[in-house]
């Protein structure tokens, strides 16, 4: 994989902390202990679990998939990285909490300082975003990764919401397409519960992006206008069971792949059409979350299409679980892990750092 570069062998766009290289013994498996919200038990005023990042990492430790060693340590996507998709704008409005407070939909965010706002949920949003821009780099040198959070696919360029701050799906993709050589188009299969507006209005009108999305349309957002963004719609009923839902999953994953062959899949891996989700209005059980990550994951294999996925939504008690669930049977379908970095098409894909690196070599630590 090669960086863009001007004649002289710089790079051509900001300096970047997200791009540095990442040791060939770490999985490309991306996560920080910030990821997490916690402060002073507010994270309990709110419906989500908002530990669960935590949570599947401990999960996948347990199972011995992963250590504090063999992980991406995600880093903050700054002010800079951020300007890439976001206005100035928008950023500044998130210096009001009560912006924040909207955006998040934890309203008692209402009446803290800012720098507190800042500190406790929107840097760890930032990390998670960070991560999502990381993992794109790294699913093109290694055919795949995982950022254990991110997919904020409610955030657009100069509007949050949803609790989404940050568009970091458009931000990974246009990174792709600015800095790497060989990525000019790219595949957004998006199976969050909801429909993912931000970066459909992002990528509106433009024909490098393909995206996919099948999502409960009785609920929030309802975006008409991005919809038109949406190059296969699935719209699902309330209460939609897995035998229908995976077999959707499959048809329209294998039917937006032979349509167009993008040179990046990123998928937002929502787990809020779990039966039970309080948001999400679908009926889907745990092993059909496990299989319909099989089935995403096998078609980009079968392709040899590099694949990102995103966390996403879904905050139940027993969300974190099944995600580490899934990532495990990725691992022993032979979908992720070692053995699945050198398939074909991707070998020659070797890693060259340049300047654009900024803090190259020390860029990345093991968590
Ligand atoms: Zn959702």
């Amino acid at each position: 994989m090669s960086v863009k570069e001007d004649n002289e062998g710089k790079s051509i766009f900001h300096q970047t902390n997200l791009y540095g290289s990442i040791p060939p013994t770490c999985l490309p498996i991306v996560y920080h202990p910030d990821y997490n919200i916690t402060f002073m038990g507010l994270e309990k005023l709110h419906p989500f679990d908002s530990g669960k990042w935590g949570k599947v990492i401990r999960f996948l430790k347990e199972e011995q998939f992963i250590t504090d060693e063999n992980i991406v340590e995600a880093r903050e996507a700054s002010e800079e990285d951020l300007l890439v998709v976001h206005t100035k704008r928008y950023l500044g409005s998130l210096k009001w909490s009560f912006v924040v407070a909207t955006i998040t939909e934890i309203p008692p965010l209402v009446i803290l300082p800012n720098c507190l706002v800042q500190q406790r949920v929107l840097r760890p949003l930032r990390t998670q975003t960070g991560g999502t821009i990381m993992a794109g780099k790294l699913a093109v040198e290694r055919g795949w990764a995982i950022n254990v959070g991110g997919g904020f696919h409610h955030c657009s360029g100069d509007k949050g919401g949803g609790f989404c701050a940050y568009a970091d799906i458009t931000l990974a993709i246009k990174f792709l397409f600015e800095r790497v050589e060989g990525i000019s188009r790219a595949t957004i299969i998006d199976l969050d519960a909801h429909q993912g507006n931000g970066h459909e209005r992002d990528f509106l009108g433009d024909t490098r992006v393909f995206i996919m999305d099948m999502y409960n349309h009785n609920i929030y957002p309802g975006d008409r206008h991005a919809k038109r963004a949406i190059k296969r719609k699935v719209e699902l009923d309330w209460g939609t069971e897995d035998s229908e839902y995976l077999q959707k999953v499959e048809l329209h994953s294998e039917g937006s792949l032979n349509e167009v062959r993008p040179d990046i899949i990123v998928y937002n891996a929502g787990t809020d059409i779990l039966d039970g989700d309080p948001l999400g209005g679908l009926s889907i059980s745990p092993q059909g979350i496990v299989k319909r990550d099989e089935i995403v994951f096998r078609a980009a294999k079968q392709r040899g299409i590099p694949i990102l996925m995103v966390t996403s939504g879904g905050y139940q008690k027993k969300t974190a679980r099944i995600i580490a669930d899934s990532i495990l049977n990725l691992r022993q379908q032979g979908l992720i892990g070692a053995k699945a970095m050198e398939r074909e098409g991707l070998s020659q894909l070797v890693t060259h750092l340049t300047q654009s690196s900024g803090s190259a070599g020390s860029a990345h630590t093991a968590v």
